[in-house]
């Protein structure tokens, strides 16, 4: 919403720049901000006056000598105070509606008005219906308002502020309107509501996505719903998502959950837009403030009409390059579009030609970026320029502006039979940061108006903005190329280290072993302890080194699960077979409660699956007491998973360490003997395949007793379950990896029962994600699409 209220701002500047504004003026400036286009759900921008019981009657004469014989100050009827909008563009049959309506008659208008003239700031009204609507497709809405005070008046007191004040610039917004255009107009299974204020009711509501549903359904109660405020121009307003009537098949438990997604969903949205609202706010009010300047020094009115002509054609030339920002082109080719704009103006129409040259901080010379018309004897001559060298030169290394009527001694870089011509060469500056210079050809004997002269600058100010902004595109498409180059070498660096150590470890064991096995000279009883330490110590490292690269592929998003449909029964009994001889080392017994139970079919990698269940198996075993049980159970969740448990006997885990039991390098050092055979990788590794695989994985536990450690599953039958797999990967890694993580969120989400916290955290997370990685991602392409 700063957005708009820089659009709002823009007009104040021009009411600043002459004692009257014409209607016809207005009509032109609100024309060239093209609101329709690049401001969806604005109404229209307004200009209203407080009107005196005195006044009245002049008022409403004057606006009827104008040629709207018809006009009055609506509602008709005698009040203390009146106010008028005698401006509102586009001058539409919705918006003549409004010609000549009292707002301060209204009490929730007079309100923002009030604030607005006070405060001085900008101030948005509560709910209202406009008196723009009609009796169909009825919508609410609200207003902007912003001040608009005389000229050069202190304005720091309210009194000051009251007497100062001239009218209100404002907008009205139809929410219907605003929303469609922000959000689509797509029925979806989720309603949301937005309510002025904070607090959720019929009365407050702004916007219902169903227009329909409330009038027979109550809002859901509870944990159904999902409120998110937000605030905007001293407003507070709640945005309130519920499962509607057309989620009525969603069966109870799952309906938060998807009101949950929706949020998130929303939520991007919210943050997209956001962004790019903040984007344009930064170049609108580069050009509010560009016009503020241009307008506000001018004696404009005396002005020749051709003069005024110009400058409505100056303000179209300034909004068409502003609009440049929003393509995905390159810096020069950017230039070399907004240099052919400024030469459509008048007189520099003339030769048509110009130049806009780059400053090189490394090189100290100006390098030339685009151009146009040059003749080719200078285009291979100004190629470069050094600082003070020909004009270009000289208004770079002054930093202001140049400007020659003719060829003289300072025009340095020429050739024989050149034409004559003069020049305007205007530094681009970013504060005292030299960026480039702006050089255009003006006629012979032209000497520059006032008005092209502020053109020049006002259009150096808009370049740098540009390049500003180019420049950062860029320097974020290089730090992801050289992510992407990082994450690269980080996967040369592993399969290199894959290699390099397994391969004399798994020599230093193989001749371990062959001393140990040389029937012809066996080892003396001491040696035989010393290759034995040198086995178990290299067999550990190998587990960690396999442990390592595991860990770091599955990280790096870069294993390949192969998903099939499978009976978990089956996996069990294998796992369960596998680890039976390490616990019979120590007589634990291990009883399988689930494989010879009723088939249940797993959508999933079956390697995976396996390499946890092993996991938490061997842990079962590893912590356990000699001579103790492990069980083995399944259990189907009633939201579509299986979830396996390992239950022990063992020696269970303090309360004080159980919150980082999936932290890499985890191991509590009960007996020196257990802690020497873990590394602490094994449940990283764990949990990190469990989400990959649509699931998760956690534990109880209580010291001295044993533990349970759980796996769930989805279901084969579960549609709701997104698994990440090659058959969506679009080949750009950082992309991929957004997915994934976007993939696993969402099934976190799914899976849950109705915890709102875990939503919040998942949000959390999820703002977090797009603020560091995502936003980055998508930046670019943010530009191209709006
Ligand atoms: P490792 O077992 O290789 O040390 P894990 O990541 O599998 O690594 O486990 C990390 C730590 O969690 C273990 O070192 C142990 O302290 C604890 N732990 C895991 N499973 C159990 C269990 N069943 N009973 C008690 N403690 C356990």
């Amino acid at each position: 919403m700063n957005g708009y209220e820089q659009v709002l701002q823009g007009v104040v500047g021009l009411f600043h720049a002459s004692e009257n504004i014409t209607r016809k003026e207005f009509n032109t400036f609100v024309n060239s901000l093209k609101i329709k286009k690049n401001w969806p759900g604005i109404q229209g921008i307004g200009f209203s006056i407080p009107v005196t019981v005195g006044d009245k009657a002049k008022h409403i004469r004057e606006i009827r000598n104008e040629g709207f014989p018809e006009y009055t100050i609506k509602p008709e009827g005698d009040r203390d105070e009146y106010s008028a909008i005698i401006y509102l563009e586009p001058f539409d049959w919705r918006n003549e509606r409004a010609f000549g309506y009292d707002m301060w008659s209204n009490d929730m208008r007079r309100e923002a008005m009030t604030r607005a003239r006070d405060t001085g700031e900008a101030s948005t009204s509560g709910i209202i219906t406009l008196v723009q609507e009609t009796n169909t497709d009825v919508q609410k809405g609200f207003l902007t308002y912003l001040p608009l005070y005389q000229d050069g008046v202190s304005l720091e007191t309210i009194e000051q502020r009251r007497k100062a004040f001239i009218g209100w610039v404002y907008s009205p917004f139809r929410m219907g309107d605003l929303m469609t255009g922000i959000l689509g107009s797509e029925q979806t299974e989720i309603e949301y509501e937005i309510f002025d204020g904070e607090r959720v009711s019929k009365e407050t509501m702004l916007f219902d996505s169903n227009k329909s549903s409330h009038e027979e359904y109550p809002l859901v109660a509870g944990a159904l719903m999902k409120t998110v405020a937000l605030e905007l121009q001293g407003r507070k307003w709640a945005l309130h998502f519920t499962t509607g009537r057309n989620a009525q098949g969603v069966s109870e438990s799952r309906q938060p959950i998807i009101v949950a997604i929706v949020g998130l969903v929303v939520s991007f949205l919210l943050f997209f837009i956001v962004s790019s609202l903040a984007l344009r706010q930064k170049y609108t009010e580069k050009i509010a403030q560009n016009m503020e300047s241009e307008l506000r020094n001018a004696t404009e009115l005396a002005l020749a009409n051709e003069e005024k002509a110009e400058r409505s054609t100056d303000n179209e030339i300034i909004s068409e390059i502003l609009s440049l920002s929003i393509l995905s082109k390159s810096l020069n080719d950017t230039l070399e579009k907004a240099l052919k704009l400024i030469l459509s103006r008048k007189r520099f129409k003339h030769f048509g030609m110009g130049t806009v040259f780059l400053f090189d901080e490394l090189t100290n010379k100006l390098h030339m970026a685009a151009q146009s018309n040059l003749a080719p004897q200078i285009k291979s001559m100004c190629t470069e320029i050094n600082l003070g060298q020909c004009l270009c030169g000289q208004a770079a290394l002054l930093r202001k502006t140049i400007m020659k009527f003719c060829l003289d001694h300072d025009h340095e870089i020429t050739f024989d039979g050149i034409n004559e011509h003069g020049h305007i060469c205007e530094p681009i500056q970013s504060g005292e940061k030299l960026l480039g210079v702006l050089n255009l050809y003006t006629p012979h004997g032209h000497h520059g108006t006032e008005q092209e002269l502020k053109f020049v600058k006002t259009v150096s100010n808009t370049l740098s903005g540009l390049i500003k902004q180019k420049r950062f595109e860029s320097e974020l498409a290089i730090a992801l190329d050289t992510a992407n180059a990082a994450s690269e070498a980080k996967s040369a660096f592993l399969a290199a280290m894959s290699h390099e150590l397994r391969t004399p470890l798994n020599a230093v064991l193989g001749f371990g072993q062959m001393l140990q096995f040389t029937p012809n000279a066996p080892l003396s009883p001491n040696q035989n302890d010393y290759v034995e330490n040198i086995l178990e110590s290299g067999n550990h490292l190998l587990k960690l080194v396999n442990q390592i690269l595991d860990l770091a592929s599955i990280e790096a998003y870069q294993i390949d699960l192969s998903l099939i449909d499978l009976e978990a029964n089956e996996v069990i009994s294998n796992c369960v077979n596998l680890v039976a001889p390490l616990g019979k080392k120590r007589s634990i017994e291990i009883v399988d409660q689930f494989s010879n139970g009723p088939l249940v079919h797993l959508f999933t990698d079956s390697t995976r699956l396996k390499q946890v269940l092993i996991n938490l198996l061997g842990n079962a075993i590893k912590f356990n007491k000699d001579g103790g049980t492990v069980t083995i159970e399944g259990t189907e969740t009633d939201y579509g998973y299986l979830r396996i448990s390992v239950i022990d006997t063992g020696i269970g885990i303090a309360a004080k360490n159980q919150s980082s039991v999936f932290n890499l390098f985890h191991r509590v050092d009960a007996d020196s003997m257990i802690a020497r055979e873990g590394t602490g990788i094994g449940l990283t590794v764990s949990r990190l395949l469990a989400e990959r695989l649509g699931g998760r994985i956690d534990f109880e536990s209580e010291e001295g007793l044993g533990s349970t450690f759980w796996i769930e599953l989805p279901l084969a039958n579960n549609d709701d379950v997104l698994i990440w797999t090659e058959v969506i990967k679009i080949g750009v890694d950082t992309i991929d990896k957004d997915h994934q993580v976007l993939v696993s969120m969402v099934n976190r989400l799914m899976r849950r029962s109705a915890d709102m916290a875990d939503v919040d955290e998942i949000i959390n997370e999820l703002i977090e994600y797009r603020i560091h990685a995502v936003s980055f991602h998508s930046r670019r392409s943010n530009y191209g699409g709006l």
